[in-house]
Parts: C-alpha cells; structure tokens; sequence
C-alpha cells in the first residue's frame, strides 16, 4: 500500500467532515464495494437511521465500523482520525491529558483510545520475527529514574530487549516488558519474536545461555571500558527509550510499561519513515486491528 507523507494542513484537508472519514474508512475496508463478511455477497441494503449495511442474501447487518478499531466506540470518527493524526504526528508522543484537551474528551476516554493504538502498534510489530545476527540484552526502568544491571532494584521493572542488525547497525527491534529475568521468560520472549537458529548475541548475563537451546548464542565479551555501553546496538535503543519514557511520560508504571514499549519500538522501526505514520496508524486502525 502507498503511504503517504501528511502534515497538519493536508491531513485537515482530506478528513474536514464525518463522511469524509466515513468514506476513507469504506474505501480502504471494501476496494472493490461491499462484500459481506457472513456470505461474501457483494450487494446491500444501508439503513440511514442505523447507519448498517444489510446484506441482500444472508441478511446479516454490519457497519463500516466493524472489525475495525473504531468498532463499537460512540466516537466520531474525526475525532478517532484526529488522535491517530496526534499519536502519530509527535515523536515524542502525546500524553492522555494532552489529547483529551485537543480533541475534546475526557482523560478517560483519551486514555482509551492512546490505549487501543498502542495496542495495535504492538501487534503489528508482533508479527515480524527476526531474522540474522540478533542482540539480547536486558535492562531496567522506573518511575523516575532508570539504570541498567542494578537488578535487585525493588521500584523497577525490567524489560527484554531483542534487536535485529543491518548493516552494523541496529534495524528492528522489540522490547518486551517482563516481571524477571529467569530462564523461561527469555526462552518464552526469544521465541516469540526471533526465527528458529538465528545468531544471537548477548552480553555475559548466565540466563541468557538459554537460548542456546533455540538459537546460536554467542557470548561477546566487551571491550574494556565499554562494559556499560555492550551489546551496542541494544544499548543505543535502550538509551533512546529511557529518554522517550523520561521526556513525554515523566516515568512509567509497570501497568502501562508494554503500551509505551510497543509505541517506542514502532516508531523506532519506522524512523525513517516518520512522515509517514499518522498515515500508517489509521491503515492499522482499519485493516490490521489485533
Ligand atoms: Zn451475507
């Protein structure tokens, strides 16, 4: 799908009223025209008052809505357009409280909605295993401050870091927000995100052998000095979330902490492409919701 690159005036311009959402909405969910998703016929009846489509074979009502992230929310849809359009506009961010002042909703609801997004952020990324030479490494955030390898640390919470590699440098990662660091949890996390017999690198924490039973795990010694900067590329990433969590959120609690991770990781695998998320969140909004 072509993407596009939006800012405020353009993005203001395509979606000025409700239909023109609805239409969007129609367009990317049917290309070719209504199809039922009980039958697969390609013809129905709309009901104005309901704003339903009624298949003409199976009867089965359904609305442009459904299925998608906007399902059964009383939301406009511009205000759902607007939030994606914010969420994926900022690179640092936005908070609950500040949407809910631009679109007009209470916290609650903002929170919500940031909430669904994240969500579908992070499914996204979900489906996308790495493959190549891979970095493991684990570190650790708080509330207000955040360090690495103080582990014993009663206020944090520790997150799994899995990073694949291009180029010698760091090209997709995925983060995972975990309540320790024993062996299960990283075999389980490893699994999960990173392809059978991969090479994986990692820095000497003895856990991390685990993956040796998966995967080609490779124990690198780092140079001296550099013990706080090793595995590298996992390190850069995690120096750039710290500063994300610090910035926008003033610290995170455990609760919200994998929201915020899927939100990091997806905008940090798609970094240059920046322009172009506001558009790709509200493609994920309509076509690819969890
Ligand atoms: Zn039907």
């Amino acid at each position: 799908m072509q993407m596009t690159e939006t800012g405020f005036f353009e993005w203001q311009s395509r979606f000025q009223t409700e239909d023109d959402c609805l239409r969007y909405l129609q367009n990317l969910k049917w290309p070719n025209g209504f199809i039922c998703p009980q039958c697969g016929h390609s013809h129905a009846h709309f009901i104005q008052t309901r704003h339903l489509y009624q298949c003409s074979s199976c009867q089965h009502q359904t609305s442009v809505r459904a299925g998608t992230l906007f399902h059964r929310s009383h939301l406009s849809l511009q205000k759902w357009f607007w939030a994606i359009y914010f969420t994926g506009s900022d690179k640092n961010s936005i908070s609950a409280v500040r949407l809910s002042k631009l679109i007009e909703v209470n916290w609650r609801t903002a929170r919500l909605m940031l909430k669904k997004l994240r969500q579908a952020m992070g499914h996204k990324d979900s489906l996308h295993m790495l493959k190549g030479v891979i970095e493991v490494d684990d570190t650790l955030v708080s509330g207000k401050r955040s360090g690495h390898h103080g582990r014993r640390a009663a206020d944090k919470a520790s997150i799994l870091i899995t990073c694949e590699g291009k180029e010698n440098q760091a090209d997709y990662i995925a983060m995972k927000a975990v309540t320790n660091i024993r062996h299960g949890t990283v075999s389980s996390v490893v699994k999960k995100q990173v392809f059978d017999h991969q090479k994986a690198q990692g820095d000497v924490l003895p856990t991390l052998d685990v993956i040796n039973k998966t995967h080609d795990h490779e124990v690198r010694v780092p140079p001296s000095g550099k013990v706080n900067e090793w595995p590298l590329w996992a390190h850069i990433a995690t120096g750039n979330l710290k500063a994300f969590l610090l910035g926008t959120f003033h610290g995170v609690s455990g609760k919200y902490l994998q929201e915020y991770l899927d939100e990091f990781c997806y905008r940090y695998n798609r970094r240059f492409f920046e322009q172009e998320i506001p558009d790709r969140l509200l493609n994920l909004a309509v076509i690819r919701t969890p």
